[in-house]
């Protein structure tokens, strides 16, 4: 597909070929000199449909579907029939319709992907041909591939080992990238490198579609996602390469081997801190306080939490602290209680630089007690953590604490937004990971944020494509941050949301990529000279879910 100032495209394909590529398709709304330019006569019902009336049908045959699956079934159909009619009506459902593409629903369909199973999308990279990559990889169709996400399926969501089922979780990142930041929906690529699983069940399911044997393990696991990245990156130089939904023991060493080396980065480390700075950076708007001087306290330590830590240290470095000094306001807690250098056990590797120095502590309670908090962020899976002991401790020592219960889904929240007000008499700045209702506390309503991954990666990626970045910095990520933070409005804050209206998302994702360009550019990691007109620019090269005129060549 062209750029999105062509507004004519010359395209090969006729009949029945043009009508089943996703890509170009318009369906019913071919108009009549198309029909016969393009050998359409007697394939499409005789009335053309306006776009307005295809979306009218679309939305009616979505709202009829009763279940969740059934919701995501019609999506991905209509996503692999016309694509430019899925984004359109995801675009303009973002808010209704994100959880279903994504998660929470999207966890569901990986789980029975066997069984919902369509149609292919994206490629499949198995370990046993890992020789062949090179060769495989030349299979795409697509000779311009700008983003990437792979997964080797082994963490998806909270769900644990799902194998070759989770490329439901690259496909549903893609989108959310296309919709949100207009990357060019035949330049993305999703990607499952079927090493195996480990999951006894879908092991026994006739119906699995992946490779049926267990996880391939330690150095010849790493030759086999190297083999596959080095594949991708040979064919498609300057495309960004996102690694999804990796097991912490693999995440880590992944992102530490490629990051410096090309294009990539993990949103469940990076893109999740860079959020959740951004909520922190907006929360210190309402607080009156200053990022270097807060003190905060981790319920879990895994990818999320040190990617988040990681993110706000970076903040603190740009602002005034030196890297260890940063790293010293920060308190992690594991199942086992503080993360400490003196507790005994051997720490993972991504615990040791916050490890303190200090006697082991058990409970949450405890720490809250000696730490004081400013801020405490629960990323545990731990459903209600945040005690009312817990909260009521912590205001003792703050006039407004800061509270995020990341933990998805709402059921695993570690205190809901109705229990943060009450239990601080209202004076709280609460975000959750999952979408809570506006709650109603003496008198006055509440909409609180939700601190969604995709404020920040979409914009990053486009920022990225545009000025050609060779690689992806925590500046970066801070700068978007810092973006997404001032986007917020005061009357946002007045509800006590710290982040911006969702269906903004086109605007705020340009505004990132803006700031990741500038970032790359002082930098001088971008290939791409600066232009004087960044935004514009930006903008221009979004991709917009509206039919092109065609023309026959
Ligand atoms: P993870 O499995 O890597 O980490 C979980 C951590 O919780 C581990 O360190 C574990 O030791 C700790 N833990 C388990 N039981 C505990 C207990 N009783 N007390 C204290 N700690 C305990 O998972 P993750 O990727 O870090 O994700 C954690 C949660 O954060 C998930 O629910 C995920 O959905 C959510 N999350 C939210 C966002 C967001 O809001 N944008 C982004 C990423 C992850």
């Amino acid at each position: 597909m062209g750029n999105c100032e062509q507004k004519v495209l010359q395209i090969s394909k006729r009949g029945i070929d043009l009508v089943r590529d996703p890509i170009l398709n318009k369906g019913t709304a071919f108009s009549e000199k198309e029909r016969e330019e393009f050998n359409l006569h007697g394939l499409l019902p005789p009335h053309v449909s306006t776009f307005e009336e295809q979306i009218q049908r679309a939305t009616e045959n979505y709202r009829r579907k009763d279940t969740d699956i059934g919701k995501y079934i019609f999506l991905e159909a209509l996503h692999d029939r016309n694509e430019i009619l899925y984004y359109a009506l995801l675009l303009r459902n973002l808010e209704e319709m994100t959880p279903i593409i994504y998660t929470p629903t999207v966890g569901l369909a990986c789980q029975q992907y066997g069984h919902i199973f369509r149609q292919t999308r994206g490629m499949y990279m198995p370990a046993k041909a890992k020789e062949n990559f090179k060769k495989i990889i030349n299979n795409w169709p697509e000779e311009k591939v700008n983003v990437i996400v792979i997964t080797d399926g082994s963490r998806i969501l909270g769900l644990g080992d799902l194998g070759a089922s989770g490329i439901g979780i690259p496909i549903g990142k893609l989108s959310l990238y296309v919709a949100c930041a207009g990357i060019y929906p035949s330049e993305t690529l999703p990607v499952v490198i079927d090493v195996g699983i480990d999951n006894e069940k879908l092991l026994k399911d006739s119906l699995y579609l992946g490779e049926k044997h267990h996880r391939i393990t330690g150095e010849e696991y790493y030759d086999v996602i190297d083999e596959c990245i080095v594949a991708v990156h040979e064919r498609w130089p300057k495309a960004l390469i996102q690694f999804e939904d990796f097991t912490n023991n693999h995440a880590f060493p992944l992102l530490k081997k490629y990051r410096e080396k090309l294009l990539c980065f993990n949103d469940d480390i990076q893109g999740t801190g860079g959020v959740v700075l951004a909520g922190i950076l907006a929360s210190l708007r309402i607080t009156k306080g200053k990022l270097c001087d807060q003190r905060i306290v981790f319920l879990g330590a895994g990818s999320a939490a040190v990617g988040i830590a990681d993110m706000i240290v970076a903040g603190m470095i740009e602002e005034c602290l030196s890297e260890q000094e940063a790293r010293r306001r920060f308190w992690f807690l594991d199942s086992k209680g503080l993360v400490t250098t003196t507790r005994g056990d051997k720490l993972a590797e991504h615990k040791i630089l916050y490890a303190r120095d200090e006697k082991p502590q058990k409970t949450l309670l405890e720490v809250i007690k000696s730490v004081k908090p400013t801020i405490i962020i629960g990323v545990s899976k731990q459903q209600g953590a945040f005690s009312e002991d817990v909260v009521r401790e912590m205001k003792k020592h703050v006039d407004i604490p800061v509270i995020f219960a990341l933990s998805n889904p709402t059921s695993k929240s570690e205190c809901t937004p109705t229990q943060a007000y009450e239990w601080t008499d209202g004076n709280v700045v609460y975000a959750s990971g999952s979408p809570f209702e506006p709650i109603k506390y003496k008198g006055k309503t509440y909409a609180t944020g939700q601190g969604n991954n995709m404020y920040i990666f979409p914009g990053v990626g486009l920022g990225v494509n545009v000025c050609k970045a060779t690689k992806i910095t925590d500046s970066m990520f801070y700068a978007a941050a810092k973006t997404l933070a001032n986007l917020v409005s005061k009357e946002d804050l007045k509800k006590g949301r710290v982040y911006p209206d969702l269906n903004d998302i086109r605007k705020i994702s340009a505004h990132i990529a803006v700031s990741v360009c500038e970032v790359a550019y002082s930098e001088g990691i971008a290939w791409e000279k600066r232009p004087e007109n960044l935004l514009e620019v930006v903008k221009s090269k979004m991709f917009q879910p509206v039919y092109l005129q065609y023309e026959a060549v």
